[in-house]
């Protein structure tokens, strides 16, 4: 009862309003036809033979495709599907393998750039048990913020801060941030917030853990 009670009379911010906002920042991704915001989808040109990736930003200028953060929407990114997205042929000078290395690459960089953004507008709260608290407090409450973990903690520490993304070591996070070492940083609802994610999913897309066997999934049988 008392639960339906608050949903009332929360001011309409626009998140389950019913008006069609700007529809036209939808996009289809190249590889799996799933149209999604742009907000959720990487942006993919062509320079030089080398693919050039960033965020898919409303009314970027120039040709471009766009892709999932997936995995197997990264590796699907094929001379054929490109030459379709651009209506000319395009011949890539580098492997797929490697674009997506130099990807994940800008991924982490990007995300470092991020936190330290984040960290001079004052958004960004540190250590380990304030994180998990945070994470903790997200799960009960719906609260709204991206947790970061360093790769080279303890176990215990880790499985505490299980939903924080693992990205660097604690000395590349805590350089960052402009402190020494940080075991995990808490950055949260922002516009910091909504770059860490984007980048940390990329990342993860990319990494050579998850990518799928990128030598067979263009040119599989049967191209439909
Ligand atoms: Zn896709």
């Amino acid at each position: 009862m008392q639960g339906q009670i608050k949903e009332r009379g929360v001011p309409s911010s626009g998140r389950d309003a019913i008006s069609v906002e700007t529809p036209s920042s939808e996009r289809s991704c190249l590889v799996c036809r799933t149209p999604r915001e742009t907000s959720e989808l990487l942006r993919v040109t062509v320079l030089q033979g080398r693919l050039v990736f960033d965020r898919a930003k409303k009314r970027a200028p120039g040709r471009g495709a766009h892709v999932c953060l997936e995995p197997a929407c990264l590796a699907g990114l094929d001379e054929n599907r490109l030459s379709r997205a651009f209506r000319t042929s395009q011949s890539l000078v580098e492997p797929l393998e490697e674009s997506l290395t130099r990807l994940e690459e800008i991924a982490k960089r990007r995300i470092f750039e991020s936190l330290g953004l984040a960290r001079r507008s004052g958004k960004v709260e540190l250590g380990t048990d304030r994180v998990a608290e945070n994470l903790k407090k997200c799960m009960d409450s719906g609260r709204l913020g991206v947790a970061l973990r360093a790769t080279d903690l303890a176990v215990k520490t880790v499985n505490r801060l299980s939903d924080a993304w693992p990205v660097g070591t604690s000395e590349e996070l805590g350089h960052a941030i402009g402190v020494g070492k940080a075991g995990a940083v808490w950055v949260p609802a922002s516009r910091f917030a909504l770059a860490l994610k984007f980048w940390l999913q990329v990342k993860r897309a990319a990494s050579v853990e998850k990518r799928p066997d990128t030598t067979s999934y263009g040119s599989k049988k049967g191209k439909s």
